[in-house]
């Protein structure tokens, strides 16, 4: 008899209904006896309303779900009871499961119940690790890419990657101990430039990678400048057209401040470096150090700047430090453009090339149009306006970019011996290879460790 599994499926605290879910060939049996009025007739996928005892009292009023293998998430016999969403009964729900003496009942691991659908064929890999990405998405378009995996769009593409890598592997397979020279450089060059259109795909698929991981963390952006510019005002302004969640997240750098906006589903954390002044003399030391710190933590920076006045010593400093960056992460808040133009623009531009420049005015009227001019430049430096998760694959999952990485590395391998005129059968090996890297991406060729390693990121029940 082989193992039946349950946990409690749904997160502990109060809530108006609670899950305990059961999956395995005694799940029958276990609602049999732990259903106070088990129906004569036993319909699948049928909602029956009941009580659930323990034997010596009872429970709790649940719902009661049975679904026959192999039509259910797991693709074995599975039992649902819904019942109120007490910790208390929940628990006590769950141990009634456990002592009922059905055989081989025990509790679940961590992922379990979406590891079984994978091995039980309901879904490739990567479809149930969208599962985890699903319900850990913190931001809009996370959640949106994770929907298009779990449909197994991801897993479609390799697939089909796959099936012509192993289209190569059998023409090369039977040119291996191909005699002629002459007619053997022509098969290399043939084989390359088959071999090219799969990495092109391979690699079209890695340069999602950077917008992915955006779409998983958000961006991080540091607001630097001296004070009194407008830091703290445009904080505002931006946390005022999408504001989702408020955090001082402690062990960061003490006295800055972090917040999360939304700019088009993705999250922004801003850190600001202001309150870093106390003291006139220790002043610039530590100020400057914790710009430096915010800056090499963050995907970009924001630096405000007074338009009205002439820029300082401090306002030189910092830019002297920001030249070093890519200037296609530095965007140039030009403030209180209000009261007046006292800055060179095309100076700063000169000193970081590639920098974008806007003018902003963040009091008054003009407050909503800057902060909204400030988010669509950031839009456009992250081509926020261009991702489409709907429309392509967007690559999110690190284990997916490690594979990717592996495939495109020996694919290029492969190409490069042919070119060099080794033999086919040396650069078959590498073909195989990125085949089998690919495989792993939807549990092809994965072992039990990798498996582990998946389903353990998961929650209990799930
Ligand atoms: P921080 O020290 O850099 O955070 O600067 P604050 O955001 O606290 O702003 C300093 C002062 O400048 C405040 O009195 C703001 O009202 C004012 N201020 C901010 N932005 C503007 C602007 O665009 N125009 C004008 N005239 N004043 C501004």
């Amino acid at each position: 008899m082989s193992e039946t599994i349950t946990a409690i499926s749904t997160a502990p605290g109060e809530a108006g209904i609670g899950i305990v879910r059961v999956s395995g060939q005694s799940s029958k049996e276990i609602m049999k006896r732990v259903m106070t009025n088990f129906p004569e007739e036993l319909k699948p996928r049928h909602a029956y309303l009941g009580r659930v005892t323990d034997g010596k009292e009872i429970i709790d009023e649940a719902i009661f779900i049975y679904m026959e293998s192999p039509s259910s998430y797991t693709g074995e016999d599975m039992l649902e009871i819904q019942a109120h969403g007490s910790n208390v009964a929940l628990k006590k729900i769950l141990r009634a499961v456990l002592d009922c003496g059905a055989p081989g009942i025990r509790m679940a691991e961590p992922g379990e119940f979406t590891k079984l659908a994978f091995l039980n064929g309901k879904m490739d890999l990567s479809q149930a690790e969208s599962v985890i990405d699903i319900i850990k998405a913190k931001t809009d378009l996370s959640l949106e890419i994770a929907e298009s995996q779990i449909e197994g769009r991801l897993g479609n593409a390799i697939r089909e990657m796959r099936s012509n890598l192993l289209d190569i592997l059998s023409q090369m397979a039977v040119n291996i101990d191909y005699p002629d020279e002459d007619i053997e450089q022509v098969l290399n060059d043939d084989f390359s430039n088959q071999i090219r259109w799969v990495l092109s795909d391979v690699e079209e698929l890695l340069d999602t990678t950077s917008i992915g991981r955006i779409a998983r963390e958000g961006i991080k952006i540091a607001i630097v400048g001296k004070p009194n510019v407008g830091k703290s005002s445009l904080m505002n302004a931006l946390l005022g057209e999408g504001r989702v969640i408020v955090t001082d997240i402690p062990g960061t750098t003490r006295d800055t401040v972090e917040e999360s906006a939304s700019l088009g589903g993705v999250p922004i954390v801003l850190i600001d470096t202001a309150g870093i002044r106390e003291t006139e003399d220790k002043v610039e030391k530590i100020g400057i150090e914790r710009t430096e710190q915010a800056i090499a933590s963050s995907d970009m920076v924001m630096l405000v700047l007074d338009k009205s006045s002439s820029l300082e010593d401090e306002d030189q400093r910092i830019i002297k430090y920001i030249e070093k960056m890519d200037g296609e992460r530095v965007l140039v808040v030009l403030n209180k453009s209000d009261l007046g133009s006292s800055v060179d623009e095309e100076n700063i531009r000169r000193k970081i090339p590639g920098v974008t420049v806007i003018s902003t005015s963040l009091v008054g009227k003009k407050a909503l149009e800057s902060a909204r001019k400030v988010s669509e430049a950031v839009g456009k430096m992250f081509g926020l306006g261009e991702i489409k998760p709907s429309e392509s694959n967007i690559i999110t999952n690190e284990r997916h970019t490690k594979m990717l990485k592996n495939a495109s590395m020996n694919l290029n391998d492969a190409i490069n011996l042919l070119q060099d005129g080794e033999s086919i059968e040396i650069a078959e090996l590498s073909v195989h290879y990125a085949y089998d890297a690919l495989g792993k991406i939807i549990g092809e060729e994965v072992g039990e460790e990798i498996l582990n390693q998946v389903f353990s990121k998961f929650c209990l029940g799930k």
